[in-house]
């Protein structure tokens, strides 16, 4: 565990810690299963946060804590949580988010 890992709010496969987040978009664009997604924000100096979506879905591949550059997003262990397995689904999900300039899908492509 890294030693930035902040403490699971509560049986949580992927969580956040908001204040870190550059959104920068990595995690979104590196996540398989399109658990993630990117929403505006008008009070972030950048515009838009993290999010999310589907916890459903995560299948704890940690590509999203890896890649993080500011270590702002954080995957259970996997004895804490059972993950989720990569489906069609996910994998559709994440092309479409991919394709939404990585804003989640409630939120208008810009
Ligand atoms: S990789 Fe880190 S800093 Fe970038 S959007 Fe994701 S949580 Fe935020
Ligand atoms: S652990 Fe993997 S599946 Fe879960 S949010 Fe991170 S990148 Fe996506």
């Amino acid at each position: 565990m890294s030693k930035f890992k902040t403490q699971n709010p509560g049986n949580q496969p992927v969580w956040v810690n908001t204040n870190n987040c550059k959104a920068c978009d990595i995690c979104v664009s590196v996540c398989p299963s399109g658990v993630l997604g990117m929403h505006y924000d008008a009070s972030s100096t950048l515009g838009a946060i993290i999010s999310v979506e589907h916890p459903e879905a995560c299948i704890g591949c940690m590509e999203c804590e890896l890649s993080c550059p500011d270590f702002a997003i954080y995957v259970a262990d996997k004895k804490d949580y059972k993950f989720a397995k990569l489906t069609d689904d996910s994998k559709k999900r994440q092309a479409e988010v991919i394709a939404n300039n990585y804003m989640s899908l409630s939120e208008k492509r810009s």
